[in-house]
């Protein structure tokens, strides 16, 4: 007779992901999970105010009472089979409710959704998106390769192999996988999705690589920097527009660039807010490490055609086998980072974006060159702004824009700049190597 084997019940977690970017949530039997019966588990509003470092702001507006809950959406469960883990990963995303199913103030799923209703219901676009993630692995031990070799992938075989048919068992659609520049990096594109299974995407990508590395005794990280003078891991976000037919709406050949007319007006609106939405999408100290001049990452409020230094950049589309680019055509965001929880980074952006089409704002000029080179004059004529330098100058820029923080109910822009503002105590004021380490292993 063989040894008993020791029994389990798979677990399915609730989870949400909070404004420092980590996804949280609490667990069931997954045999006990039933959709459609509106079953919901209890949460902690004080959570939204817990820093990186696992401090809890203080003070923050919500102390020790309240009650929550978080409501499954259960369109939204995933259920992926990782090579090596002991029983499935099985997670439905998660709304944070109050106790009689409203939205809480604080949730940024939805954040998100409202503002994609929002944006549906005075324009009559849908957003398909995508989250380009970049990360790399700490202690693989492996041979030094060169960037983007074909030495540098094979050295980690079966990892791609095994992270594509992870993301395939769940539904999301993986499409390219490379080994990037930097120091043992990766990068994995995955297909567009409506805007929310898009945000919700790039949390599954960021969980299943972590537990497909911590199967193999790797530690990898998506921090924007795991060391002062390394490459940086960006969060890309790329986004395009669907009519009330179904069919694109961010081409026009005759336009500028490509773009069509409402999607420059959506663009418009985006640089007009960057320097404030950079506390959402870039939001840790060391997402500014990232954010430099001539890291490819971005640096100005600069809208480019098909340049990597841009903060929007259009991206090419290919033409090869008379393909119709209307299909394809989509603006990539650059100055994002894994340190910014999905669904709040692409809710500001589309925010940020309806008041440019509200605003009926002409699209921003295109601008190739390098701003660095010029004189802040002639910078400030072609309405190029250096981006926040620092997380604490990105906060400052925030709490100025009072359009921006009036997509928020106060007591959600406290908890977020009270959570911020303790994080940054607690990371200290020297930007080095020992604080990229810190967050290169929480991220
Ligand atoms: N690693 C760069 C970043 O921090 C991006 C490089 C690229 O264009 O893929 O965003
Ligand atoms: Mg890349």
């Amino acid at each position: 007779m063989s040894a008993a084997q020791p029994e389990r019940e798979p677990l399915i977690s609730f989870v949400t992901t909070d404004y420092a970017g980590i996804t949280r949530g609490r667990s069931i039997a997954s045999s006990s999970y039933a959709p459609g019966k509106g079953k919901s588990l209890g949460w902690v509003p004080a959570n939204m105010s817990l820093t990186p470092f696992d401090l809890i702001a203080d003070p923050n507006p919500w102390g020790s009472s309240g009650d929550l809950r978080l409501l499954p959406d259960d369109d939204a469960r995933f259920q992926f089979s990782i090579e090596g883990s002991a029983t499935p990963l099985d997670i439905v995303m998660s709304d944070i409710v109050e106790l009689d199913g409203t939205p809480w103030v604080c949730c940024p799923r939805s954040f998100l959704k409202q503002a994609l209703r929002d944006l549906e219901t005075e324009t009559g676009l849908s957003l398909m998106a995508s989250f380009e993630h970049e990360f790399q692995i700490l202690n693989a031990g492996w041979p030094a390769a060169p960037a983007f070799a074909l030495q540098a992938l094979r050295r980690a075989d079966p990892f791609g192999p095994a992270l594509m048919a992870a993301l395939r068992s769940a539904g999301v659609e993986p499409e390219v996988f490379i080994a990037e520049y930097g120091k043992d990096q990766f990068e994995i594109t995955l297909a567009p999705a409506a805007a929310l299974a898009a945000a919700d995407r790039a949390v599954l990508l960021r969980e299943t690589v972590r537990e497909l590395s911590r199967n193999r005794g790797w530690q990898c990280s998506f921090a924007p920097k795991t060391a002062v003078d390394g490459v940086g891991n960006g969060v890309h976000i790329h986004f395009s527009f669907r009519d009330a037919k179904g069919a694109p709406a961010t081409y026009d050949a005759a336009q500028p660039g490509g773009v069509s007319a409402v999607a420059g007006s959506f663009v418009a609106g985006i640089l007009r807010h960057l320097p404030a939405l950079c506390a959402f999408t870039a939001p840790s100290p060391i997402s500014y490490l990232r954010l430099q001049p001539h890291h490819w990452s971005s640096s100005y409020t600069w809208f480019g055609d098909r340049d990597r230094e841009a903060s929007l950049r259009i991206c090419p589309v290919n033409r090869i086998g008379g393909a119709d680019p209307a299909k394809a055509f989509n603006i990539e965001y650059r100055p994002a980072d894994a340190t910014s929880c999905p669904h709040l980074a692409l809710g500001v952006l589309v925010r940020a974006g309806l008041e440019g089409i509200r605003s009926k704002l002409s699209p921003p000029p295109l601008f190739s060159g390098d701003p660095a080179l010029l004189a802040e004059a002639e910078r400030q004529a072609l309405g190029l702004k250096r981006l926040p330098q620092s997380l604490s100058e990105a906060l400052e820029t925030l709490l100025a824009d009072a359009t921006v923080c009036g997509w928020f109910a106060p007591v959600a822009v406290e908890t977020y700049t009270g959570m911020k503002r303790m994080e940054m105590t607690l990371a200290g004021d020297t930007l080095d190597d020992a604080m990229c380490h810190r967050y290169a292993v929480i991220y």
